[in-house]
């Protein structure tokens, strides 16, 4: 009897819980845990503080018997520099909460955990303070319940990321303690993260706010107080009177003397969050869902910032509602909230029944962030998946459906008018994305970071993801992932997979291969390609229509074309289609099977020009070039070549030459004009070329450079991640002492030619900031030399000199103190050259200003150079650029303004001066700061000391001394281009000429840094 009794117990909780109708349909093994919360919580918006009592019924209703429970304290996540947030949000790059104020920090104190009324010790967690640990008194028993309360006092941060505050402006979210979720997998404790999300247990709220009147609260939940629904219409009639509101008025009125306690209550939800803010204009909404007829009331709430675009809030939050419920399932609650407020994570964020914004840009900004975060009430409430695993399961199908809600309502929507929307036009239509869809945003994004290896899987953990990648990986290419599966499903077969996948696991936590199951089952198709490959690794989708041959089969009547097909085995084997095309529009199209290898495919013969791999982009392709062949002619994959005047995007049926006009200068050559050509840069290509050759009207010369550059990235290794081919060529100008007859300067010449090998070697985790290289270049060297004769009259003649390096390179590009080091060996004719740079960085606060420390000693091993002495020097002028490794603007140049240019080599002294060249060795050290009380401007100051063994000390016995020079530099573009003012430096600098201060002003150009062409190859998201 005692059995029969309990369990009409448990069927009337399930019943008022609305959750019978799932009990049966479930596997039976399936259970989670329940959690009931009672919050009591008072504003103090003098001191940003929250007073707040927690209640909580936690239902055991797993096979385990539990004598702990986790909870999550994650305003602890504000306390210091130590919690898993800080060090994100640093590694991420932002260093505004590494160097926030103390006073600007939050956490969460107070507690005092009673179960069942008993007091309970809490155990913060020794790495993360905001996970903490109850130890029950007495074990919890499968199927049983405790309660479980504590007082608790929140000191409100900062808007560092999704919890804090903006003066008076409240965003009150992850801020009571929370148990973590316990499942099949045991408990899931986790710390509060900005790039990585959250995974809670089910149950209902009861949350009580007290604060003063005059504020306007978003929340969770069902508000129930008439009195404040009447507060809130009221509101919303005086906002719909506002015509034109002004952005600049957004100061805040005083508080209300007198409070309010507003009550809100919601069942099955994992979450509640709440947000104040008296300023805040009200629009409100009422609809009715198409299926059940049932009211749904929409609440905008937002300040002036961006209040003309809010307008239209509450039409984008019926959108969004009717669009999930109508594709997903119904939105099961009674109202949903926008709030615009602050927010240092991302453009928007969920919590059930309210979003909140931050600011939008555009109107498609402010429609795409609500849409996407309304439908996390279906991807994170109603479907509460493991978002810090599993980012994909809520933030990839979440986008998804995003993105077909701006397709179904948009058709024409182009990614000028989306992802680039603020961008100029006359950029879109340079760079040829005009035709561009917002898809083929994500598609290019993909195929920039996978042509680089940069990529990662979409299935990965949200922590290991880079921060680009998180969102062009767990987001965008989820997108494409999933359209993939539409297109190949059928659009109406896919969504009722999916309503079956939510049928079966609203209000609980599916794992990746529930959905896997479901869409297994359903579609009774093999969908290992999607779930094992497409999702659980980073392999691409790349098929190649190799071979074509008209009508080279008949079966019956039937003439068939035969097409051979190729797929790489490092490919996925994914289903693909081919659709014939007459006269560039499409008259048939076939699916066919995934494979691997090669196979041929038959296409019935009919009349078309050609067949295109996937026409309706419906796959991520990893290289679209290869998806097309004609029927007819000749070259049946050539599609011919496009020349523009400047980079646009790749093209998939055309090459393209950009031939782009370009000018320089320099001391011996004098004015320059040529043309830079060079092949498609965006997604970057495997094989890219620049030839940059120009006419000199000086000189009279061609000068120029020239680059081919190939990429090998030799998958099948596991710790070589790409092998790199360079060939680079120059040829400048450059000037020697001597002159010829007439007393004229002798024109000459450089030469240049270095073929290059690099390995660069895998990092193991995506997100290392590390970098390590090793590299063998040899440098051809041709150059003019002008020379003595016995009856004194110059003469040209060409020198062949070569260099062979071996180079390794470490860098580390941690944003607090990034630091590297080179170590080169390198063999001349006559010499062999040991040296080794040491850079040090240490940023000083969130400006990134820093100080800077670089160490350097080179060392002949042998020299026996005499005719054109090879030497180290103490500054970096090209005459210890034996090399010809930089771009100077007077190469050799003597005396004149040219001869002050420095590249940070060797000594890198700021001072010109001869002394400290040396045949034998060097060592230095260089030293710059920013000014810390002169945060925006780019002043610095340096200071450098060197030792060497100066040819000047050891000819005259000398005894060798420690040189230094000091000043104050100005540095732009990132120290790319910088003057220095050296004002203080050895006597030995002062010898023999007395220059004036401003003459020994030196300055930094770094062109080889600063090719746009290179600098778009080598960018990273
Ligand atoms: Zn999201």
């Amino acid at each position: 009897m005692k059995y029969l009794i309990s369990s009409l117990f448990l069927l009337t909780v399930w019943l008022i819980d609305g959750c019978f109708c799932q009990v049966f349909s479930q596997n039976k093994e399936y259970w989670q845990q329940k959690c009931d919360y009672r919050i009591q919580v008072t504003l103090d918006d003098t001191n940003h503080l929250l007073e707040a009592f927690l209640e909580l019924d936690y239902q055991n209703n797993s096979p385990d018997t539990l004598k702990y429970i986790y909870f999550h304290l994650w305003p602890n996540a504000f306390k210091n520099t130590e919690t898993a947030f800080a060090q994100q949000k640093v590694e991420n790059g932002s260093l505004r909460f590494h160097y926030a104020l103390p006073s600007t920090k939050g956490n969460i104190d107070g507690m005092a955990f009673k179960v069942e009324g008993k007091g309970v010790s809490l155990e913060l967690d020794k790495d993360n303070i905001d996970i903490g640990k109850i130890t029950l008194n007495q074990p919890l028993l499968p199927g049983k319940k405790i309660q479980i309360e504590t007082p608790f006092s929140v000191k409100i941060p900062d808007s560092y990321s999704r919890l804090g505050h903006v003066n008076q402006s409240y965003q009150i979210t992850q801020w009571y303690p929370k148990p973590a979720v316990y499942d099949k997998n045991g408990w899931n404790p986790m710390p509060y993260l900005d790039q990585g999300e959250f995974y809670s247990e089910y149950g209902s709220f009861d949350v009580e706010i007290t604060l003063p009147k005059n504020y306007v609260v978003g929340a969770t939940g069902d508000l129930q107080n008439e009195e404040e629904l009447e507060f809130l219409n009221q509101k919303a009639l005086e906002t719909a009177k506002i015509d034109s509101f002004k952005s600049t008025k957004n100061e805040f009125p005083d508080s209300d003397s007198g409070f309010k306690t507003l009550h809100y209550t919601q069942k099955n939800i994992h979450d509640f969050a709440w947000f104040a803010d008296k300023r805040f204009h009200v629009l409100k909404k009422e609809f009715t869902l198409p299926n059940t007829k049932r009211k749904i009331t929409a609440w905008a709430m937002f300040t002036n910032s961006e209040a003309n675009m809010w307008k239209e809030c509450p039409n984008y939050l019926q959108g969004a509602i009717e669009h999930y419920s109508e594709k997903v399932g119904e939105y099961p609650y009674n109202q949903v909230t926008a709030v615009q407020s602050a927010l240092s994570a991302g453009a928007g964020m969920e919590y059930p029944n309210v979003t909140v914004i931050g600011l939008s840009g555009s109107e498609y900004g402010l429609e795409n962030v609500i849409v996407h975060e309304v439908g996390h009430n279906w991807f994170y409430g109603q479907l509460g998946s493991n978002e810090r695993e599993h980012p994909w399961m809520d933030e990839g199908i979440n986008s998804y459906y995003e993105q077909r809600y701006f397709t179904e309502r948009y058709p024409n929507l182009k990614l000028s008018e989306s992802l680039l929307a603020g961008v100029p036009p006359f950029l879109i239509k340079g760079l040829g994305a005009t035709e561009k869809t917002l898809r083929d945003g994500y598609e290019i994004i993909y195929q920039f970071l996978a042509r680089k290896r940069d990529d990662q899987h979409i299935g990965e953990h949200s922590c290991k993801f880079t921060n680009g990648n998180y969102g062009a990986i767990a987001y965008g290419k989820s997108i494409l992932a999933f359209n993939y599966l539409e297109a190949y499903l059928g659009t109406k077969e896919l969504d009722r997979i999916m309503q079956e996948y939510y049928r079966q696991y609203e209000f609980k936590h599916p794992q990746p291969e529930d959905l896997r199951q479901v869409f297994e089952d359903e579609s009774k198709k093999p969908l290992d390609w999607f779930f094992d490959d497409l999702i659980g690794t980073r392999k691409p989708v790349d098929y190649w229509l190799y071979k074509f041959k008209k009508e080279g089969q008949t079966i019956g009547n039937d003439k068939f074309d035969l097409v051979t097909v190729r797929n790489h085995p490092r490919n996925i084997q994914g289903p693909f289609s081919l659709t014939a095309l007459k006269e560039d529009k499409p008259v048939h199209r076939i699916w066919y099977d995934g494979f691997m290898g090669q196979e041929e495919v038959l296409f019935p013969s009919m009349e078309y020009d050609k067949l295109v791999l996937d026409y309706d982009n419906q796959l991520p392709e990893y290289n679209r070039r290869n998806n097309t062949i004609k029927r007819d002619g000749l070259f049946k994959k050539s599609g011919g070549v496009n020349v523009h005047l400047l980079p646009k995007l790749e093209t998939a049926d055309r090459s393209q030459l950009f031939v782009t006009p370009i000018v320089g200068v320099n001391t011996f050559d004098g004015f320059m004009a040529g043309l830079a050509i060079y092949n498609d840069l965006l997604p970057s290509r495997n094989l890219s070329y620049t030839f940059a050759p120009m006419y000199a009207f000086d000189s009279q010369k061609l000068t120029g450079t020239g680059e081919i550059n190939y990429d090998w990235y030799p998958d099948i290794f596991s710790f070589i991640k790409r092998v790199g081919f360079n060939l680079h060529g120059k040829s400048f100008g450059y000037a020697t002492d001597r002159v010829g007859v007439d007393n004229d300067p002798i024109s000459l010449s450089y030469y240049r030619v270095a073929p290059k090998i690099t390995f660069e070697f895998k990092e193991k985790e995506a997100r290392s900031s590390k970098k390590k290289e090793l590299s063998f270049r040899h440098i051809q060297l041709f150059s003019d030399k002008a020379a003595d004769t016995e009856i004194y009259r110059p003469f040209k003649y060409v020198e062949q000199e070569y260099f062979n390096e071996l180079s390794f390179d470490f860098s580390n590009t941690q944003v607090l103190k990034p630091h590297s080091f080179n170590l080169t060996l390198q063999q001349g004719k006559e010499h062999l050259l040991a040296s080794g740079e040491f850079r040090y960085k240490s940023v000083f606060n969130s400006s990134r200003q820093a100080f800077s420390i670089r160490l350097y000693a080179g060392g002949f091993i042998e020299n026996n150079t005499t005719n054109n002495p090879i030497r180290l020097g103490l500054s970096g002028q090209s005459l210890y650029d034996y090399t010809h490794e930089y771009m100077y603007i007077g190469r050799n140049a003597i005396s004149d303004l040219a001869s002050r240019q420095l590249y940070p080599i060797q000594g890198n002294f700021k001072v010109v001066s001869s002394r400290g060249r040396t045949q034998e060795w060097l060592g230095a050290i260089n030293l710059e700061s920013d000014f810390p009380f002169l945060p925006k401007l780019p002043f610095k100051a340096f200071a450098d000391f060197g030792i060497s063994a100066d040819e000047e000390n050891l000819y005259s016995d000398g005894e060798i001394t420690v040189l230094y020079d000091m000043g104050l530099a100005l540095s732009l573009l990132n120290n790319n281009i910088s003057v220095y003012v050296p004002l203080l430096y050895s006597d030995v600098f002062k010898q023999g000429n007395a220059l004036k201060w401003y003459e020994r002003i030196t300055f930094l150009i770094n062109f080889n840094q600063m090719n746009p062409i290179r600098l778009v190859r080598e960018a990273k998201i």
